[in-house]
């Protein structure tokens, strides 16, 4: 207490006001209009985002402001791409000599392959802002990187336009996404909603499984 000021409270407030205004550029009220961010994630997530959505813990807070300043050290360009009634939106982090893009994704630990996820949503960046290359670049707090080279790929854009069409279907029907079970779930704040964590003794265990096994097996 700083005086009879929560000073903890006040740092919180603030760091919600600023985590809410880095936030992408979504428009969470049109159903029509879907970012890419959303649609190459898992749709689950973005669905409780814009409809029903838990405020994210302190951590999950700072590391996306980690993220975002290191991307606004980048020049962020928003563009879309308009299919019938639906907007794909798409931010890049930065277009080089006006002919590839450059995406930034910072990690702990550097992939071996790029992840599909961040190459749906740069292929879609390409096709948003009509070029053909990309380079996905991961990034480490310590500042090691690793780089991949992105083609423009018909089939990797179709899939996201269907799952961007499946968001915005949903979201007008209000109906809720299926489980997309995947590594993002571990530390998701929605995992609550999505498995069941109660934790029952169990009568079965590995050897008895295996003796029961062996038995038939003789
Ligand atoms: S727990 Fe997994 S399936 Fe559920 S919303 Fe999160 S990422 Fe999607």
């Amino acid at each position: 207490m700083l005086g009879d000021r929560d000073v903890r409270r006040m740092i919180e407030k603030t760091l919600d006001k600023v985590h809410e205004d880095i936030r992408l550029n979504i428009d969470k009220d049109n159903p029509d209009k879907i970012h890419a961010f959303e649609a190459s994630r898992c749709t689950r997530l973005s669905y409780y985002e814009r409809k029903d959505s838990i405020p994210s813990d302190n951590v999950t807070k700072m590391s996306t402001l980690v993220q975002d300043s290191i991307r606004h050290s980048f020049n962020n360009v928003n563009g879309e791409y308009k299919i019938d009634n639906l907007t794909l939106e798409a931010t890049a982090d930065m277009i080089v000599n006006n002919e590839f893009i450059l995406g930034i994704e910072v990690v702990t630990n550097l992939p071996e392959i790029p992840h599909p996820r961040d190459l749906l949503y740069l292929n879609a960046c390409l096709f948003a802002f009509n070029k053909n290359e990309g380079i996905l670049i991961y990034i480490t707090s310590k500042g090691e990187t690793t780089e991949f080279s992105v083609t423009k790929s018909n089939r990797m854009f179709e899939e996201i336009i269907r799952r961007a069409r499946i968001l915005s279907t949903l979201l007008k029907e209000a109906k809720v996404p299926i489980v997309e079970p995947c590594e993002l779930c571990l530390k998701c704040k929605y995992y609550g909603r999505c498995y069941s964590r109660e934790k029952k003794t169990s009568s079965f265990s590995l050897e008895s499984i295996w003796g029961f096994e062996k038995k038939r097996s003789t």
